[in-house]
This record gives C-alpha cells, structure tokens and sequence, in this order.
C-alpha cells in the first residue's frame, strides 16, 4: 500500500527525470555536432593557410632551400601537428619528427581522439599553375583541439549537467507541491466520510482548491453529510412522531380498560365506540404507512395517457366542494386563456395529487376562508398552483413537508392526518418528471406550485 502523495511525486519526478535526460543527452549531441563542424572549418583554414604560406615561400625566392617556409614550424609543434616539405619530384626538403609532438601531447595534457594513430594529408604547392611541391600535414587525431577548446566543451558539458540537476531539484519540490494539493484533500475528505460513519453528520469538508473535480467532491461530500444530517434529524422526529401517535392512544385506551375492568368506568356503549374509534385510528396510520411503502418502491407501474389537466381537476371539483363547504371555504378554479393543458400522465395518481393538496388547504384553512386552484403555462411548461389563506407553515417546517410522516407543530393537533399526503404528492410528480414548491407565510396562507412538462 502506498498513498496517493507518495505515488504522484514519484510517477511526476520519474517523467520529469526521464525528460531531463533524454533533453540533456539531445543538447549535448546537437553542441558536440556543432563543436565538431567548427573545429573541422578550422582545421580546413589552418591546412589553407599553411599551402599559401609555402607557395609564398617559393614565389620569394623560386626554388626550395632547407629554410623555405620553416618558421611554420614553431606554431605547428605549438600546436601539435608535424610539417613536412617535399619538392616536386617528391623529395624531402625539410621536416619534423612526429616523436616530438607525441610526447608534448601528453604533457600538456591535450584531448587526442585516437590517441596514437598518427594520420597524414599530403597538399599540392603550385606555382604558375604548376606543381612545385608538396606539404604533408601529420597529426595525433582527426581533429586538432587546443586546451580553450577543450576547457570550452567541459564547460558546456558541466553546465548541462548543473542546469538538469537544478530543474531535478525544482521538479520534486514543485511535484510534492503538486501531490499535496491532491492528496490534502482526499485526505479530508476520507477523514470527513469516516465521521460521517461515526455519525458526525455536522461536520463540514472546508478544503479551499482552484481544482474543478476536487471541489466536485468536497460539495458532494458536504451535500451528502447534509442530506444525512437531515435524514438523521427526520428518523429523531419520526421515531418521536410513531411514539407520540401510538403511546398516547394506547395510554388511553389502557387507561380505559384497566379503570372499566376495576369497576371505575361503568362499561358503556359510548365508551366503547370512543374506544374502538382509537384503534380505526391506529389502523389508518398503518395503512397509510403501507400506502407510503407503495409509492417509495420503484417497481410502481404508471399508466401515461395524454390528460388535459384542468378537466382533471374539474371532475374533483364536486368533491372538493362538499369537504369545503362543511367549512364555508370557498374554491375557484381558474385557467389563464382557452388553451388546453395538456400532458403525459396517469390519471390516477394525479387525482391524488389534487385530492391530498386540496384537502390540505381545506383541513389547514379556518372557517370562511378561500381556496384557489390556478393553472397557467410558460413556454413548455405547465404550472398549477394551489393557493390557500390558512394557517400557513412555520418557516423552519418548510423544508421538511414532503419528508415522510413529517407533520408540522400546529397540525399535531389536528386528529387527522398522518405526515405523508405531501411525500406522496412529491413521489407521483417525480415519477411525472415534474417538481413541487412551496411559498408559505405563518398565518397568511400557503401556495403550492407544481410543474410539469407540457406534451408538444
Ligand atoms: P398531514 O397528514 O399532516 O396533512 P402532509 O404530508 O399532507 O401530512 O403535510 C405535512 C405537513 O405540512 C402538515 O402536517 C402541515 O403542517 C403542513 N401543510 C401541508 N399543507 C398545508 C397547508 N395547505 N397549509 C398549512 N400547512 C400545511
């Protein structure tokens, strides 16, 4: 096992290692090429110059002496190659002896390529367009290097060398900098999930970075622990909720019965139906639990026909009516323009949708109060909203009311209703590819605002 920071610096400086080589070894070449081309230019021009000297030699005096040319001879043991001078039927007019330079050479410690190999080029001397004589030039190596030359091409070499172990050194600083901004927040991240695990779902993932995928993570990171925490606080609310729904019908009925049994409560009809009427309410919240079960499986089958969705709503409309009514509340229905609202849907399960929002509205409205159903579209969307005057919703229930039996403070003393009408509506809108909102003010009203996709 190795961590994440540990295998980036090392796959980083591996890259940049084998990069600094191959980019060294190239600059190297290519300046040895070069090095090369020039000494050998100026070879050519010392082997020119050395011809032209002794034509001028011979120009002077017209014939060759033992003295024709020979101050050459002091620059050529400087410099290390052998002069010998022929006339023009070959024979030798005066020369050095290779021996001389051979051991110079190691003395002053020159570069000899092929040390020891000692070649010879034989020039032309020519005078009126005619051969006069001949110039054998003799060396130790096929390209003649002086002591600068050489102090010249160690030099280059030297600086290569420094200049790839400088970026060496600047590339694993700035690839453990690099590893770091990676492996720092994985690191918090995992550390993060680890609490999450333990159940610190309030913890926060605070890694500040520039990089897109590693911000992606810290806010699904963030969102998750506060989709958790939220899940947390609703199972504390439900188990609170299930407690408070079963406990307190059950001490009374207990009650009842131990005092009828005891001979306290006289055992009487009314008593009775009280009684049984606890337990149809226990039985209701059960089957609405069941209901909920249904709609939260995926495996739920929906039959999509074309609905025009205000005809939808006018054929509840009776119903509505005789809920609305027992409570003088009055509901109008309305439609923007002579459109048609029509879309993808199965018909079913968005009278349902009506039926839960619209009984809300009703059961959450005092007496004489109003109810708007209004439909309208935008571009491709259609949008109904139902609007009521009641009571309205706490602004710290809101986000909660299409959680699963989540039933906000004031409408715990309401006997019916059981905190899952509106996690039903939110399952069937979603399964109709649409969404639910809702604005809401304490004591003013709450409006409900569904959208869904109209059919082209
Ligand atoms: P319930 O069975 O309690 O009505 P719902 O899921 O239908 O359950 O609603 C959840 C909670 O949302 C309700 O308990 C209530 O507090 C709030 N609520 C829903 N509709 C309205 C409304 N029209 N006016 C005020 N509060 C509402």
């Amino acid at each position: 096992m190795t961590t994440i920071r540990k295998k980036i610096s090392i796959i980083l400086f591996l890259c940049s290692f084998a990069a600094i080589v191959l980019i060294m070894l190239f600059v190297n070449l290519t300046i040895k090429g070069i090095f090369k081309e020039y000494m050998a230019d100026v070879q050519n021009k010392r082997y020119e110059r050395i011809v032209s000297y002794l034509e001028e030699a011979y120009k002077k005096d017209g014939k060759w002496s033992e003295y024709s040319g020979i101050e050459l001879m002091h620059e050529a043991y400087m410099s290390n190659y052998i002069l010998t001078l022929y006339d023009e039927r070959n024979t030798l007019v005066w020369g050095m002896n290779p021996m001389d330079i051979k051991n110079e050479i190691n003395l002053k410690h020159m570069k000899v390529q092929d040390e020891g190999v000692y070649t010879t080029k034989k020039f032309g001397l020519e005078y009126n367009d005619e051969i006069v004589g001949y110039v054998e030039i003799g060396q130790y190596a096929p390209l003649l290097m002086t002591e600068e030359d050489v102090l010249f091409q160690t030099s280059v070499n030297k600086s290569i060398i420094a200049s790839g172990v400088l970026t060496l050194i600047i590339i694993t600083a700035a690839s453990l900098y690099l590893s770091k901004q990676f492996s720092d927040p994985i690191k918090e991240v995992a550390g993060m999930s680890v609490n999450l695990s333990k159940g610190h779902f309030e913890e926060k993932a605070s890694i500040q970075t520039d990089i897109e995928e590693i911000r992606d993570l810290r806010n699904s990171i963030n969102i998750l622990a506060d989709k958790l925490n939220k899940q947390d606080m609703i199972r504390k609310r439900l188990i609170s909720d299930i407690n408070h729904e079963i406990r307190t019908p059950l001490n009374v009925m207990q009650n009842n019965f131990e005092a009828m049994i005891d001979g306290v409560f006289p055992v009487t009809q009314a008593r009775l139906n009280r009684l049984n009427d606890e337990i149809i309410r226990f039985g209701k919240l059960l089957n609405n639990l069941e209901k909920l079960k249904e709609f939260e499986t995926e495996s739920l089958k929906l039959n999509f026909y074309a609905i025009e969705l205000f005809g939808l709503i006018e054929s509840l409309y009776d119903d509505f009516l005789m809920e609305s009514e027992k409570k003088h509340i009055s509901i109008d229905l309305i439609k923007e323009g002579d459109t048609n609202y029509f879309i993808l849907g199965d018909s079913d399960r968005l009278k349902q949708v009506f039926i839960n929002l619209v009984n809300n509205a009703i059961k959450f409205t005092e007496k004489n109060g109003k109810i708007s159903i209004n439909l309208y579209s935008k571009g491709k969307k259609i949008f109904v909203e139902v609007a009521d005057n009641g009571i309205g919703i706490k602004t710290e229930d809101l986000p909660f009311i299409f959680e699963r039996l989540y039933r906000g403070d004031k409408s715990r003393h309401e006997t019916e209703g059981s905190g899952i009408g509106l996690t039903i509506v939110k399952n069937i809108l979603t399964l109709h590819s649409g969404s639910i909102d809702v604005e809401s003010e304490e004591n003013n009203g709450t409006k409900f605002i569904l959208c869904f996709n109209a059919l082209d």
